[in-house]
């Protein structure tokens, strides 16, 4: 894969030091910088809590096997070869480092150019993409993830249960993720409890188009 940003990088490559240690990204903002969209209680849990242990629990779940030399990319590709606490843990890291980096408060509006002209394409109007994705994100049952893909040059909206995603060996719509929505209800629950369509309506405000054009014209 061409694109692997810092954020999916082990602590090995940043620093040159510690080999085989995955590591929390920082987030690109401050947690109250979503408000009113995505409260701060929930960003900072989210960030800190939630997406720590899944770093932890993979640096836990690779230690000592070949998975310790690979990125996080990599180990999605080949998860089938993997038991569970890598794929919870690995799908856990990649999916949350990629999400911070497409919310912002800059966020919101519609994306521009050649990535509206393929939304529009692929999904008739914007609008209707949106309903689209909202809806996937709305009928993935318990805790998963809404995602937009690129699979053989075709836009396709797709979702995964758990910590799975479109990079794994494992799922029924492969791809390369360029848009993902989290829909546990850890993501939600302090701020919207029971109305995850309210959080998917809210999302639609925070969504780092810049970020997703990055990824759909440098997969
Ligand atoms: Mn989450």
């Amino acid at each position: 894969m061409e694109v692997t940003p810092p954020l999916f990088k082990k602590n090995s490559e940043l620093a040159g030091s510690v080999e085989n240690v995955f590591q929390l990204p920082e987030l690109g903002f401050r947690v109250d910088a979503l408000e009113p969209h995505i409260d701060a209680q929930t960003m900072m849990i989210h960030h800190g809590k939630h997406h720590a242990t899944y770093v932890n629990k993979l640096n836990d779940a690779i230690a000592g096997t070949d998975a310790e030399k690979m990125d996080v990319e990599e180990i999605c590709a080949n998860i089938s070869q993997y038991p569970a606490a890598v794929r919870n843990n690995a799908g856990g890291h990649y999916n949350h480092s990629l999400f911070w980096t497409l919310i912002s408060p800059e966020g919101g509006g519609s994306p521009g150019g050649g990535l509206l002209e393929a939304i529009n394409d692929s999904f008739e109007s914007f609008e209707q993409f949106k309903k689209q994705f909202s809806a996937a994100a709305a009928n993935r049952f318990g805790s998963g993830w809404a995602w937009l893909v690129i699979q053989d040059d075709q836009l396709v909206i797709c979702s995964t249960p758990n910590q799975d995603n479109p990079l794994m060996d494992i799922v029924d719509v492969k791809g390369f993720p360029i848009l993902g929505l989290d829909v546990w209800e850890h993501a939600y629950y302090l701020k919207y409890q029971n109305r995850r369509a309210d959080y998917i309506a809210a999302f639609w405000n925070v969504v780092n188009w810049n970020e997703v054009a990055k990824r759909f014209f440098a997969p």
